[in-house]
């Protein structure tokens, strides 16, 4: 069956082109999906347009698009099963933690179905004037881009999919080019719940044939995007000739500070969670390790003993505790940047070289990854290596704690941990990144936003701001007596 879906119709690409999806777990393939290209990019932005120009969704009522919405909800949860499995045969990801994904999805549908619903944001404005009617109005933005990464294939989709059509937008969706086949799933399930046709576009394939035209082709008003930072200046620079809305969702290095009057075992327990879960492939996780001095040595000793015992594994084994990395490419980035790392003066205490499991061979394993005495300077601090990579560094006190957070060009999230309330709302305070985490370490709802300060981002996903970025205010104002001004007389 083709897999590209443009106006209503499912296509093949026009160059006939095919990609083989393996599985990162053993290599075995997954399926061979139609490789678009720029024809196919065009023809969907085309298909998007004319959907918003003359399509029925835009002037669809709010409160019928949010009932799609919840439709959509329900055929997620309906066929959980069969998306949690194709997510999991693209990312290597483990099962129960697709079905959680999956949980998300619906219930991501459902916030922006309600919110959509419930309307509210347009206003009457006082104008201060009896004979004028004011009012500010919120209408979509038109045609999205809308370009995911591979990490969680289908939750960073949704976060921009429920939104965008929340406002009455249209778009074309870019999965990335490892993991298509729940973008697949949805664009069926969308369908199904009733979408008219050209509202919803897919094209699958690379980011610089056909992902690229997506964000400087002049019909699109907007681009969302979520992954890498290269990828995100990039991006930025092909919106700008013709001056889209653009929202980026990039990187973190994220700082997990830990105060000696933690509760020791909850630190160390979410310490790991923080940095291994996903295999370090998480946008937040929380891959700097910040330590009070006199914490320290039992603190790591307890990780390293812990992580020790993290069994790796596929998908469907269900003893595996965490998958292996997405791609050949991407072991190969997160091996270097270890290298690297002991080389600038970093303590291997776990990990560091590929499992010598034979089980494990066929995969892209590689093994929670301990990085101690690390400083600011060191590559595998600054940059993100996104793998299961922990880095430790010691603080002193509060002020110097905050400073080592801050010290980097990412600010996405990052987590206190300390029995002192006080302390940790003066550092939750200081601490420049879009979420704080304070005895926690990542937890979302839909109900809150999601973005990056600093160079992890422009604009907000989720909550009443993931809603905003895909609107346009307009202000309308009548004036219900009017007569001759005779300014220039
Ligand atoms: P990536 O930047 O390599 O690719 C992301 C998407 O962009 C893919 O679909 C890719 O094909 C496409 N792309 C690549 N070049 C393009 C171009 N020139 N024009 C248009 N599209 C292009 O990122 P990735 O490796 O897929 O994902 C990992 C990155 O995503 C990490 O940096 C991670 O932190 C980030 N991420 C951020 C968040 C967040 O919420 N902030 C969430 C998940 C992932």
């Amino acid at each position: 069956m083709p897999e590209l879906f443009i106006g209503g119709q499912w296509t093949t690409a026009a160059e006939g082109r095919t990609r083989e999806i393996r599985c990162p777990a053993d290599g075995t393939l997954v399926a061979a999906v139609d490789e678009a290209g720029p024809e196919d990019a065009a023809a969907a932005v085309a298909a998007a347009r004319d959907a918003f120009d003359r399509g029925p969704w835009p002037r669809t009522p709010a409160a019928e698009r949010g009932r799609l919405l919840l439709r959509v909800a329900c055929l997620l949860e309906r066929d959980k099963a069969a998306f949690a499995r194709a997510e999991s045969l693209d990312t290597g990801k483990r099962l129960v933690e697709s079905e959680y994904d999956m949980d998300d999805i619906a219930n991501c549908f459902r916030y922006f179905g309600n919110l959509g619903a419930a309307g509210g944001t347009d206003r009457v404005v006082d104008a201060g004037s009896p004979e004028t009617d004011s009012r500010v109005v919120h209408e979509p933005v038109g045609v999205c881009s809308l370009i995911t990464p591979w990490n969680y294939p289908l939750l960073q989709t949704a976060w921009k999919v429920a939104p965008a059509l929340a406002a009455g937008n249209t778009f074309v969706l870019k999965p990335s080019e490892l993991t298509p086949h729940t973008a697949i799933l949805l664009m069926r399930a969308l369908a199904e719940a009733g979408l008219p046709d050209g509202a919803a576009n897919l094209v699958l394939g690379a980011g610089d044939t056909v992902g690229a035209p997506l964000t400087s082709d002049e019909r699109v008003d907007m681009v969302s995007f979520t992954g890498g930072l290269v990828t995100g200046r990039r991006i930025m620079a092909a919106a700008a000739p013709t001056v889209k809305k653009v929202a980026l969702e990039l990187g973190g290095k994220n700082p997990n500070i830990v105060f000696a009057d933690a509760e020791f075992d909850t630190a160390v327990d979410y310490a790991l969670m923080a940095v291994f879960l996903h295999s370090g492939q998480v946008c937040s996780a929380g891959a700097r390790l910040l330590v009070e001095d006199s914490l320290h040595d039992a603190f790591v000793d307890e990780v390293v003993r812990r992580a020790r015992e993290i069994r790796l594994g596929g998908p469907f084994d269900e003893h595996a505790r965490t998958g292996p990395l997405i791609s050949a490419a991407h072991r190969d980035k997160v091996e270097a940047y270890v290298a690297a790392g002991l080389a600038e003066g970093a303590v291997l205490r776990l990990g560091g070289a590929r499992p010598e499991d034979p089980a494990l061979s066929g995969g892209f394993y590689y093994p929670p990854t301990v990085l101690d005495e690390c400083a600011p300077g060191m590559s595998v601090v600054r940059d993100e290596s996104f793998g299961p990579v922990l880095t430790v560094e010691r603080f002193r006190d509060e002020d110097e704690a905050v400073a080592l957070a801050n010290d980097t060009v990412y600010g996405l999230a990052g987590a206190v941990w300390t029995g002192d309330a006080e302390r940790a709302h003066r550092v939750a305070a200081r601490l420049r990144c879009g979420t704080v985490w304070i005895n926690d370490f990542h937890p979302y709802v839909p109900q809150a936003e999601w973005g990056g300060m600093k160079q992890s981002g422009v604009g907000r996903e989720l909550g009443p701001a993931g809603l905003a970025e895909y609107q346009e205010a307009k202000h309308i104002w009548r004036n219900t007596a009017p007569r001759p001004q005779r300014w220039f007389e």
